[in-house]
């Protein structure tokens, strides 16, 4: 390859919030970037990245492909040096077959790291696993610590904690298994809860938390605690995970300190609360929590976060990668205000 031509990184599900700073940081670094979505008719999904590229001078294209064919997968890789895999349904509710996340994330999965194998020219994959992979459903009590080396537990995870943990199973059982003529690199990336702000005006679920609390459509605070990590962060873990010579045959936990969810509010009632936003900052006992969570999908998923945080050491990332993340505080205030330029959230007097 000539000095002046960069490498081409695939980043599967440009489309995504995750996926969208991953396209942003690789530009920002100068790598050609290739983006796959399910339909490049919906220009509007990824017309902000185009704009981004044009304003950097960079390369960006895009390809269709879905997790659900193999249909696109050698078209996609063709060519590329480096493929980040975050494509994965990361739905707002627990479906109701739990073969709507597990099969797209564990089958898709596999389809990229054949068509990766296959190439003749990807160096390195980096998947996007998911701190459920690591701390779900764990015999310890909730509030033990958890690092690379543990594994959830499938009988005690919800539908999209097992498509996580299945799909990073089947890519380290694959990568396993590959003959050395067709070998590449292998990186796992585990966020815990990702939020920060919008690059375009779609709520994710990930930041549907901090909407509900600008917007007081809870009236009150569940004992809900997370570790969240911003996106900008988790971009960046994706880009040391894909360059550092220490990370192949590695998982990375790439997770925040933990915050209850009314320190959240209290940072956001801060901010916003001058500007007509009325956060709310009482506690709701649990179970006015179960009772509503009888009607509401989303309360329903945040149920298995009720109590003590699950301690998740981003130690390795840090030391290994030089991974670097900002306090939650600035994503929070980041990410409402982010809201807010969109149109998401609007003051309710
Ligand atoms: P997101 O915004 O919902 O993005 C998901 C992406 O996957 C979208 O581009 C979506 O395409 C694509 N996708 C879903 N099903 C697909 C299918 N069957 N075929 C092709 N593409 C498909 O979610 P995100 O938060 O960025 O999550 C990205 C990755 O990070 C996922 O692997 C998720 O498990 C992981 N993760 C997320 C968090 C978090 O808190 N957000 C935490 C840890 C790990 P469409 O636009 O066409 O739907």
């Amino acid at each position: 390859m000539s000095p002046t031509q960069p490498d081409t990184v695939l980043v599967t599900g440009a489309s995504g919030f995750i996926a969208g700073y991953c396209v942003e940081e690789l530009l920002r670094h100068g790598y050609a970037v290739r983006g796959t979505v399910r339909d490049v008719s919906r220009t509007e999904k990824v017309d902000h990245l185009t704009v981004l590229a044009a304003e950097l001078g960079g390369r960006l294209d895009f390809v269709a492909a879905s997790l659900d064919t193999d249909e696109g997968w050698a078209e996609a890789v063709a060519g590329c040096a480096y493929v980040l895999h975050v494509a994965s349904p990361n739905p707002p509710a627990v479906p109701r077959d739990e073969d709507e996340v597990v099969r797209p994330a564990v089958d898709g999965t596999l389809r990229v790291l054949r068509a990766a194998a296959a190439s003749g020219t990807v160096r390195r994959v980096v998947l996007t696993s998911s701190s459920s992979a690591i701390a779900a459903g764990r015999p310890e009590p909730k509030g033990s610590h958890h690092t690379e080396q543990d594994w959830s537990v499938l009988e005690n995870c919800s539908p999209y904690e097992k498509s996580k943990t299945l799909a990073e199973r089947a890519a380290w059982k694959f990568h396993d298994e590959l003959p050395e003529s067709r070998r590449f690199e292998l990186v796992v990336v585990n966020p815990s809860l990702v939020i920060g702000p919008l690059q375009r005006a779609e709520v994710t679920t990930s930041n549907e938390a901090v909407q509900r609390l600008l917007d007081h459509t809870l009236p009150a605070v569940p004992r809900i605690s997370w570790s969240l990590v911003d996106v900008r962060d988790v971009a960046l873990a994706h880009r040391l995970a894909m360059e550092s010579p220490k990370a192949p045959g590695n998982r990375y936990l790439c997770a925040g300190p933990d915050i209850w969810m009314l320190d959240m509010a209290h940072v956001l009632a801060a901010e916003f609360g001058p500007r007509g936003f009325r956060v709310p900052t009482r506690r709701l006992p649990y179970w006015a929590m179960w009772l509503a969570a009888r009607f509401d999908p989303t309360l329903r998923l945040a149920l298995g976060f009720v109590g003590n945080p699950d301690r998740l050491s981003s130690r390795k990332a840090i030391d290994e990668l030089g991974w670097t993340t900002r306090p939650a505080a600035e994503s929070l205030r980041d990410t409402g205000q982010s809201l807010i330029d969109h149109g998401l959230s609007r003051p309710r007097g």
